[in-house]
C-alpha cells in the first residue's frame, strides 16, 4: 500500500474500545463522550477479517489500543486471531496497564509481542490526579512488574508532558533508563476538543525535555527499539534504555507516516485528524469485497496533519484520542 506522496502503509492501529478505565486530563473529559453501542462495534470476528483483507494488500504490523483494550472482554482471542494471520509480522498493544497485572501472561502466550505502557509521573498521587482515578497507580506498577516477568520486551512507556504536572520530572524519568532497559518516551500534547485549554496553557515541547536532560549529561543519538515509528531515540552514553521523543506539535513527522487507523466502529481512517474515514464495517457486513474501499482511503491519505496550537481546527472534530485509538 503506497500512497500518493509516495509513502509506504504497512502498519494499522486497532481500537477495540472506545472505553476506558481512567480519564487521562489531557485525553478523556471526565464526562459526557457519547460510548458506542454493543453493535456497532466490530466483533474479533469482524476485526480479523479486515487485518486478514488489508495483510493480503501489504499490511504486515498491527497494534491493538483503545480507549483502553483490556477492558474489552476476551482480548487475548483478538490477538489470537491476528496472530495467526500469517502476513503480520509484528503483533503489539498499547494500554495503561491497570488491568495488565492478570492479563500479561495470556497476552504474550497468545501472541503479543511489544507493549507500550502510559505512565505520565513516578508519585502514585499525582498519577491518580493525571488519571483521575484513585488507586490507579499500584495497580499499573503491578502491571508493569508482570510484563516483564513475562518477558515483553521492550517495554516501551508513553509519557505526556503537562506543564506544572509532571514536567519536574523528566530529569527523573530519563534517569531510570540508565537502570532499566526501558524506552521512555516523551509525547507533545495535542490538542483536542476535550483538552483545548490545557493544551493550549500547559504545553511542553520535547525540544525543552532534551536540553534540560542534556544538563544531567550529553544524550546521543540511537536508532532506538524496533517498531520506533515517528520516535526519535536518545541515550545516556552505555545507559539500557533509551529516550524517546515524539513530536506531533514542534516537529511534525507526517512525511515518514506508515499507518492507518481502523476505529472500534470500523472507520478506517487514513490520519489521525481531519475528518476523513471510510466506513468498513457496513460493506464487511453486507459481503462487499473491502480492497476499493480501502484503495480509495489510501488514495485520500491527507500529506500530513493540520493542528493548531490552542484550537480544535485541525483535529477534524475529534474531542477525544480514546476515540480514534491514539
Ligand atoms: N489507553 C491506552 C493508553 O493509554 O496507552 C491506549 C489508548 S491512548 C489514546 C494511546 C496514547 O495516546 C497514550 O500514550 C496516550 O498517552 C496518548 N494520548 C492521548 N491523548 C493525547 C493527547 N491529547 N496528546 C498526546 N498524546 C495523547
Ligand atoms: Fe484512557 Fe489511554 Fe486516554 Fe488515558 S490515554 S484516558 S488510559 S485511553
Amino acid at each position: 500500500m503506497i500512497d500518493q506522496f509516495g509513502r509506504r502503509v504497512e502498519y494499522l492501529r486497532i481500537s477495540v474500545t472506545d472505553k476506558c478505565n481512567l480519564r487521562c486530563v489531557y485525553c478523556m473529559p471526565m464526562e459526557g463522550l457519547p460510548w458506542l453501542k454493543r453493535q456497532e462495534l466490530l466483533t474479533y470476528e469482524e476485526i480479523a477479517r479486515i487485518v486478514r483483507v488489508m495483510a493480503g494488500i501489504g499490511l504486515r504490523r498491527v497494534r491493538i489500543t483503545g480507549g483502553e483494550p483490556l477492558v474489552r472482554r476476551d482480548l487475548p482471542d483478538l490477538v489470537r486471531q491476528i496472530a495467526w494471520v500469517p502476513e503480520i509480522e509484528d503483533l503489539s498493544l498499547s494500554t495503561n496497564a491497570v488491568l495488565l497485572a492478570d492479563l500479561a501472561d495470556e497476552l504474550r502466550s497468545a501472541g503479543v509481542q511489544r507493549l507500550n505502557v502510559s505512565l505520565d509521573s513516578l508519585r502514585p498521587d499525582r498519577v491518580d490526579e493525571i488519571a483521575r482515578r484513585p488507586g490507579s497507580y499500584p495497580k499499573i506498577m503491578e502491571g508493569l512488574a508482570a510484563a516483564e516477568e513475562a518477558g515483553f520486551s521492550p517495554i516501551k512507556i508513553n509519557v505526556v508532558l503537562i506543564r506544572g504536572r509532571n514536567d519536574d520530572e523528566i530529569e527523573e524519568f530519563a534517569e531510570i533508563t540508565r537502570e532499566r532497559p526501558w524506552h521512555v518516551r516523551f509525547i507533545e500534547m495535542m490538542p483536542t476538543g476535550a483538552n483545548l485549554e490545557l493544551s493550549a496553557e500547559q504545553f511542553v515541547s520535547c525540544t525543552e525535555a532534551l536540553r534540560r536532560i542534556e544538563r544531567i549529561e550529553a544524550l546521543e543519538p540511537v536508532a532506538g527499539p524496533f517498531g520506533n515509528g515517528p520516535a526519535r531515540y536518545h541515550r545516556f552514553p552505555g545507559a539500557p534504555g533509551t529516550i524517546g521523543v515524539i513530536t506531533p506539535m514542534s516537529h511534525n513527522y507526517c512525511d515518514r507516516c506508515n499507518r492507518m487507523r481502523l476505529t472500534a466502529d470500523g472507520q478506517l481512517r487514513p490520519c489521525l485528524f481531519g475528518a476523513l474515514q471510510t466506513n468498513l464495517r457496513d460493506p464487511l457486513r453486507a459481503g462487499e469485497d473491502l480492497v476499493p474501499l480501502i484503495a480509495e482511503t489510501l488514495r485520500v491519505k491527507p500529506e500530513r496533519h493540520y493542528l493548531i496550537q490552542g484550537s480544535a481546527a485541525g483535529s477534524g472534530g475529534l474531542v477525544a484520542l480514546s476515540q480514534t485509538g491514539g
